[in-house]
């Protein structure tokens, strides 16, 4: 039977990520991945933001990796000409009793590291984007945009560069825990076994559902898996705006904001819709909720102008009525299998986490 230094299951953003760095070490790799393609699901369904840092919990994972990755990423995508573009974002206080909010944001912020943020008045915020009704805002000027597949493409090319090989159609049905490592039986196309001294699963909204199949790992180290849809609504003509603009976040999500892509189609989203299964459906009715909600910080937006553009699912390991969590980035002094990393619950900032989602994988394997 085959043996590799190491597999990663799942060829997302974060799983290519990994690979990348784990080939640049010097590990002979195997990327596994069920779909014809990389990159088909959350990884391709999500806003393209490269974040701030700014929201998330001072000391956390998502706080320390989001602001590491962000300086990262931008390095990264100016060295390997991955398009990007440093637009700025704005969150707006719609009425007074929300500056406050923003203020608490600002400290947090710079709590979390992130020291380049400026608050505006609202006629300091017009005058950037005359357009935007605010009575106070919290600039971002580091925050960004990015071609999220150019990314994937770029990380993927480097670790095929430095030997790591990709296998399309090449589904892991389950894993069992041996002396000498841990042997994965792959459906698909090839159906095959492999025996891997490192095994990373990264295998995103089936991370869980991967773990559970892992014969020796303790079923108590496996979350349960739960699925927090975002919907996005694309607008019908030209950009109000050439920033993004956030409202205040809500509870699960960032509010409906608009983000532009790098073509300058503006779109709004993500909002939050917990479901039971993966289903990517979009229900056309739910644009009702977005007119308000957007035309609190854009009060002309048009009648109609809004069409039912694409959904992704927040990978979360938390139901609606829990408290939030972390990313969870498990390896063997937590778990005690060795070899063995999981990464669970890696929603939003993972894309901008990416690099440095990664340099955590290789210190844990290292430790
Ligand atoms: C609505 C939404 C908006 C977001 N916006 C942003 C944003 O603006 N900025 C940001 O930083 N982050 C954002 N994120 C988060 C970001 O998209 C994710 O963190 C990132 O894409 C996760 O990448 P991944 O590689 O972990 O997962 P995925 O992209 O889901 O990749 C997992 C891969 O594993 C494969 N796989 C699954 N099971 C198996 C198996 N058994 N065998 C082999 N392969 C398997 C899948 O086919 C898939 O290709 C957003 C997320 C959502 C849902």
């Amino acid at each position: 039977m085959e043996h590799i230094d190491s597999v990663v299951i799942g060829a997302g953003m974060v799983g290519l990520a990994v690979a990348r760095a784990l080939a640049m070490a010097g590990h002979e790799v195997i990327i596994l991945e069920k779909e014809a393609a990389i990159g088909t699901e959350t990884s391709a369904r999500n806003s393209e933001v490269i974040h701030g840092g700014i929201y998330y919990p001072k000391g956390s994972l998502k706080a320390e990796l989001c602001v590491n990755g962000r300086h990262a990423l931008y390095r990264y995508c100016e060295a390997h000409g991955v398009s990007h573009k440093r637009c700025g974002k704005l969150i707006v206080a719609t009425t007074d009793n929300e500056i406050r909010g923003l203020e608490e944001l600002q400290a947090h912020g710079l709590a979390n590291g992130v020291d380049d943020l400026r608050m505006l008045s609202g006629a300091q915020a017009k005058a950037l984007e005359h357009r935007l009704h605010c009575v106070a805002a919290l600039f971002s000027p580091s925050t960004g945009i990015i071609d999220s597949h150019g990314l994937m493409l770029a990380y993927q090319g480097e670790a095929q560069d430095h030997g790591a090989m990709l296998a399309l159609e090449s589904q892991v049905n389950s894993c069992r825990v041996l002396a000498n490592g841990i042997e994965l039986d792959v459906g698909g196309a090839e159906p095959m076994q492999i025996v891997a001294t490192n095994v990373i699963n990264s295998a995103g909204l089936h991370a869980p559902g991967v773990a559970s199949r892992i014969e020796g790992l303790p079923a108590q180290y496996v979350p349960t898996a739960h699925y927090a849809k975002g919907n996005y609504f694309t607008l019908a003509g030209r950009a109000p705006f050439s920033r993004l603009i956030y409202p205040m976040p809500e509870a699960a999500g960032l509010g409906v904001h608009l983000t532009l892509d790098l073509a300058g189609q503006a779109r709004f989203g993500p909002d939050v819709e917990w479901i039971d299964g993966i289903d990517y459906s979009i229900d056309p009715a739910r644009c009702q909720g977005f007119y308000a909600a957007i035309r609190t910080y854009w009060p002309e937006l048009p009648d109609d102008a809004l069409q039912p553009a694409y959904a992704g699912i927040r990978p979360k390991i938390y139901a609606s009525n829990e408290a939030a969590r972390d990313f969870v980035i498990d390896g063997p002094s937590v778990h005690g299998v060795p070899g063995l990393i999981n990464l669970f619950g890696i929603e939003s900032p993972g894309l901008t986490s990416s690099l440095a989602i990664a340099e955590r994988v290789i210190s844990l394997l290292k430790a």
